[in-house]
């Protein structure tokens, strides 16, 4: 083969593995942004849930008092109970709130407590400025 036409394979293969290498690299980072936001969403969902397990708590205790305030016997072991599983499921939103924070390309908004993109200038949900 003519040494120039040789050279210039070589070099054609030189480039199409550097473009092989650089398309991988940012299908990993890309992956790694789909897994995060997947798991940012799953915490989300537990979040949420744990909130709505709260408001019904919130909403019993709330009863328990009103039922006080109208001289009914309340068992104080029951608001107790209650109290105690509050206690349990904030600190649970805590903690996955905490995570969260740490993933990488989230950012949640101080104003709102959306889970934001980290490329995001103000948050879709309230537009304060991240
Ligand atoms: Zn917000």
């Amino acid at each position: 083969m003519d040494a120039k036409v040789q050279t210039f394979l070589n070099k054609m293969k030189v480039v199409a593995n550097r473009t092989s290498q650089a398309a991988g690299r940012a299908a990993d980072v890309a992956g790694k942004k789909a897994t995060e936001i997947a798991q940012a969403t799953k915490i989300n969902l537990q979040i949420f849930d744990l909130n709505t397990e709260c408001e019904i708590l919130y909403k019993e205790i709330g009863k328990m008092v009103y039922d006080v305030h109208q001289g009914f016997e309340v068992p104080s072991e029951d608001m107790d109970a209650r109290m105690e599983t509050l206690d349990e499921k904030q600190a649970k939103i805590a903690a996955l709130r905490d995570e969260l924070a740490g993933m990488k390309s989230i950012v949640i908004c101080s104003a709102c407590g959306k889970q934001c993109s980290k490329e995001d200038s103000f948050c879709p949900g309230c537009g304060s400025a991240l």
